[in-house]
């Protein structure tokens, strides 16, 4: 069951596992290790899916499987970095956390580390789309989950250029994109300008309301046994050598056999008094969602040269883009936010029909530098297993991130390599308890 924070009193529970965050990795984490047979105990200090969960595009994308720090990544942030309207931004300030993580985004621009990490990100998305069907299949969720394909539109001959190099290089790693031209684009969605340079059409992505997958999902694992509770905070760790032995948190103490930390962009606060080193930056991104927009597209876009995902949720339309390194900071800039409306709106035919926006909103991405989640146990902690780092696609690897948790917690092989994604990556200097 769902429950609220009961009282203040102190208490001390035992419990099989404890998943500590209730966006997407948390939710799913907890699912596939109920399936798996373990008594399970989720911990959120707010409610269930109030993180970067909640308003995001739904784009279920293997088609985006090219890590943020990629050749010439590092070059176009530095072009955008100081503009606030661009689709990147760095807000200024001294952060040696920061400085360190733009070193390391740096020295992992090279077009062989960009392939091996395509390598495990295509394989992570495409194995999660399949997990996607299965789950909302066997949890009957009403999540409005379509797998007829994203449209990557482009505006500029420039920009579908890049879009046509990215789809080369996807071809080779098993996916299957369609390039179409202006008016093909046009004619299979009118919504857009017929000057649209053109489109690459990725049949095999799909589509969902986040939040309504995540909530659906977590009132299935109530009725599997697992303890949701809602309002705790997790303050940090009891440790007895190479284990956590309790999980501090507001309303009392919790003794753990495994602890699965899925906490997105606060991780790193969390285990700030571990000797773990988890360089994740929160990536801020925006929202908005029309109850009525002007124009409304048939099926989910990506706006290239603009950076803007736009996704038709049931009789809405969302816009969502923009990645801003600010820090734990969910304040709005609007001028970040009219810059993405405006960017998006030169993509649709204008028929002078009003819109009426339902809600504005900001996230934050839990980012690593090299553009890889964070799944694994940790090796100088043995109980302990880091479930974050998702940056733009935890809602696509939410399910195989879930169960990839499942199954290092239980020890047994797990169904994908998840060698690149170990915690371990980043613990190099890091002298062991
Ligand atoms: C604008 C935008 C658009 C996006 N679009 C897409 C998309 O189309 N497709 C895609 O795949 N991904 C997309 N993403 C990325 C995706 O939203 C994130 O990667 C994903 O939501 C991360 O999930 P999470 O569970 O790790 O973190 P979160 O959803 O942030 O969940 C973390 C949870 O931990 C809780 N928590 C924090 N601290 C504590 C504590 N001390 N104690 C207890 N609980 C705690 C928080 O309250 C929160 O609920 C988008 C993101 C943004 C911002």
């Amino acid at each position: 069951m769902i429950e609220r924070h009961r009282d203040s009193r102190e208490l001390t529970e035992r419990c099989d596992v404890v998943v500590i965050g209730g966006g997407v990795i948390g939710v799913c984490a907890a699912y596939y290790l109920a399936v798996h047979g373990r008594q399970v105990t989720l911990l959120e200090r707010d409610e269930v899916c109030s993180g970067s969960s909640y308003g995001n595009s739904g784009l279920i994308v293997p088609s985006h499987s090219i890590p943020l720090p990629s050749p010439g990544a590092d070059k176009l942030a530095m072009k955008w970095m100081l503009n606030p309207e661009s689709p990147f931004y760095v807000k200024p300030r001294l952060d040696l956390g920061l400085a360190s993580w733009l070193w390391r985004f740096r020295s992992n621009c090279t077009e062989e580390k960009m392939r091996r990490g395509v390598k495990t990100l295509t394989e992570l998305s495409s194995a999660s789309i399949e997990l996607y069907e299965e789950v909302i299949a066997a949890e009957a969720l009403d999540c409005g989950f379509r797998r007829d394909g994203v449209l990557m539109l482009y505006e500029t001959p420039e920009g579908l250029s890049e879009g046509l190099h990215e789809a080369d290089l996807l071809k080779g790693f098993g996916l299957a994109p369609k390039e179409m031209t202006g008016a093909e684009t046009h004619a299979l969605e009118p919504s857009i300008r017929p000057s649209a340079a053109g489109a690459v059409y990725y049949d095999g992505d799909g589509y969902l309301d986040p939040q309504q997958f995540v909530t659906g999902l977590a009132a299935a694992l109530a009725r599997k046994g697992v303890s949701v509770r809602e309002g705790v905070e997790v303050l940090g760790f009891g440790v007895s050598g190479r284990s956590v032995e309790s999980v501090r948190t507001s309303e009392g103490e919790y003794r753990a056999d495994q602890v699965v930390l899925a906490a997105g962009s606060w991780s790193p606060g969390i285990v700030n008094k571990l000797p773990l080193k988890l360089p994740v930056q929160p990536g801020k991104g925006y929202s908005v969602t029309y109850s009525k927009a002007g124009v409304t597209p048939t099926r989910p876009l990506i706006l290239g040269e603009a950076r803007v995902g736009v996704n038709p949720m049931g009789g809405a339309v969302r816009l969502a883009g923009t990645l801003e390194l600010a820090g734990l900071d969910l304040s709005m800039d609007q001028r970040r936010i009219g810059a993405m409306v405006r960017g998006a709106a030169r993509y649709f035919v204008d028929d002078g029909s009003p819109a009426a926006v339902s809600g504005h909103w900001a996230g934050l991405r839990p980012c690593t530098p090299d553009g890889l989640p964070i799944v694994g146990a940790i090796e100088g902690m043995h109980n302990l297993i880091v479930a974050t780092g998702h940056a733009m696609l935890g809602m696509t690897l939410g399910p195989v991130t879930g169960k990839l948790v499942a199954e290092v917690a239980g020890g047994s092989e797990t169904s994908l390599d998840v060698a690149a994604l170990s915690p371990d990556r980043f613990q190099r200097r890091v002298r062991r308890p």
